[in-house]
Order: structure tokens, then C-alpha cells, then sequence
């Protein structure tokens, strides 16, 4: 399969080629960012999950070392490595919350440009293609393979998996009920009436989630939908069945939802 990769994917690329890494979890990160001459530091932050400041040609990384999960560090990490590569000359301080990872489209080019730096790094689009390939169908522990596998938030891996996977689907972020960004892979041609800010469907997963109906025990479920649940249909189109799998994110009163037909 032959992918068309960004600039900032092309520029993660660079720094595992340079780095002799095939496969990012080789290597703690850590060490691959003094690797690249800056410094990495975890310290307790308030309302950031890490920073970077640069100046004289010196940069220091720091993650906050209150973040309890390895996987949104190594995340955060891998995107201010991002901002280090790609924009230090630009504007010598970021900081970043967890909530801009999810909210990306408010950040402007550079956060696109760290977080897309970040996915490749952690996730090198060759080695999670053939990943996915390997593990036949599309399912929730596929996800929960892929998250391990790469050592990255669920998010992050069904981010991934829409962008670069082997099986058309496309993912919806709501937040407070309202549809905030919605992704999809080239080859999925569903059509979505997408209004930012308006709600879900109501027959969605996502819609009965902020309804309150359903309850989940896990923090996600795979349901049976139908393609109408979601998409728009053309005129004499027979409906058919489709999958939403939708993770719910209690911290922001948000859900993610991976779409894919059966
Ligand atoms: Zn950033």
C-alpha cells in the first residue's frame, strides 16, 4: 500500500531512521530525546501534561510526572519531541494540555503538526499497517492489541487506525453532546452530515450515552447500528448493518466513536 505522508510524518520518520529505530518501543523515550540533543525532565505540573522551552539552542522537555498513565506521557513526550524538531526556532514555548490532544482542530498548525509527529513516531505507519494486517478483522481487541502493542492511549490507536489501517472506518468525537471533529479513512465513503457543535444522531451509541439510556460497565462497547444511525442515504440505498464502537471519556464528558460497516 503506498501511503502519502505528511510533512511532519516524513520528519518523525527522519528522527527513527537517524535513531536506527525500526520499532519505537524499542527504546525508552527518554532516552531517544537526549538522542536528539534536548533535555527531558518529568516534574508535577498544574493543568499541562508537558512542555517545551528552548533557548540558545538548548531545549528542555518536561512531562508532568503527576500523568498516571505511561502511555498519555510517552504521548505527551512524543509530541513536544514534535515541537522540538519542527518548530523550535519558531516560538521558543509550548505547553500543552491533555485536552488539546483531543481538541486539535483548536490549536492551530502546530498542535496538528506535533500530534500528527507524535502518532508517527510512536505508531511508524509501515510496521502498525502490516500489525493490523496480521490480526484480521476490525474489533475492539484489536484496538486493546494495537493500544499495547505501540504503547498508546485507545485514542491515540483508533486515530491511527482510521488514518493508516487496513479496513474502511471512520471515528466521531463528541463533547457535552455535541459532535466536535469526525476523521475517516480515504477509502470510506459514507456521507455524514457533519455540523460542528450540532448533536449525534439520536439513534447513535454516542447520542444514548449522553441521553444517559445506556450505561456502560467498561469504559467502552461495540454495538450493532445501522448505516442510517449514522449516515445519510441515498434515495433507493437499502440500509445495512454496521458496527459503532464507541469509548466514553468521563474526565470530559466526551465520546469517541469508531464506525465501520459489517
Ligand atoms: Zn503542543
Amino acid at each position: 500500500m503506498a501511503f502519502t505522508f505528511t510533512q511532519s510524518e516524513r520528519a518523525a520518520q527522519k528522527v527513527l531512521f537517524e535513531c536506527g529505530l525500526q520499532d519505537p518501543t524499542e527504546v525508552g523515550l527518554r532516552k531517544l530525546i537526549l538522542g536528539r540533543k534536548a533535555f527531558y525532565d518529568e516534574q508535577p505540573m498544574t493543568g499541562k501534561d508537558g512542555d517545551i522551552v528552548s533557548y540558545s539552542n538548548r531545549s528542555i522537555i518536561t512531562v508532568n510526572s503527576r500523568i498516571a498513565f505511561d502511555t498519555r506521557k510517552r504521548f505527551a513526550a512524543a509530541h513536544e519531541l514534535g515541537h522540538y524538531e519542527m518548530h523550535r526556532y519558531l516560538r521558543p514555548v509550548f505547553g500543552d494540555t491533555e485536552y488539546d490532544l483531543l481538541n486539535w482542530y483548536r490549536g492551530g498548525p502546530h498542535e496538528i503538526e506535533a500530534n500528527e509527529f507524535a502518532a508517527e513516531l510512536l505508531m511508524p505507519t509501515e510496521v502498525f499497517h502490516s500489525e493490523c494486517k496480521s490480526k484480521g478483522k476490525l474489533e475492539p481487541k484489536l484496538i486493546d492489541h494495537l493500544a499495547n502493542r505501540f504503547q498508546v492511549s485507545k485514542t491515540s490507536a483508533i486515530l491511527k487506525f482510521v488514518k493508516r489501517g487496513n479496513y474502511p472506518s471512520m471515528a466521531v468525537f463528541c463533547k457535552d453532546n455535541k459532535m466536535k471533529w469526525w476523521k475517516k479513512s480515504e477509502d470510506f465513503y459514507n456521507f455524514l452530515d457533519f455540523t460542528r457543535d450540532s448533536p449525534p444522531p439520536p439513534t447513535t451509541v454516542a447520542a444514548e450515552i449522553f441521553s444517559g439510556k445506556k450505561a456502560y460497565t467498561g469504559d467502552a462497547a461495540k454495538q450493532d447500528i445501522w448505516k442510517s444511525d449514522w449516515f445519510e442515504m441515498k434515495s433507493n440505498e437499502q440500509d445495512s448493518r454496521f458496527f459503532e464502537y464507541c469509548m466514553v471519556i468521563q474526565s470530559y464528558n466526551s465520546t469517541l466513536s469508531l464506525i465501520w460497516g459489517k
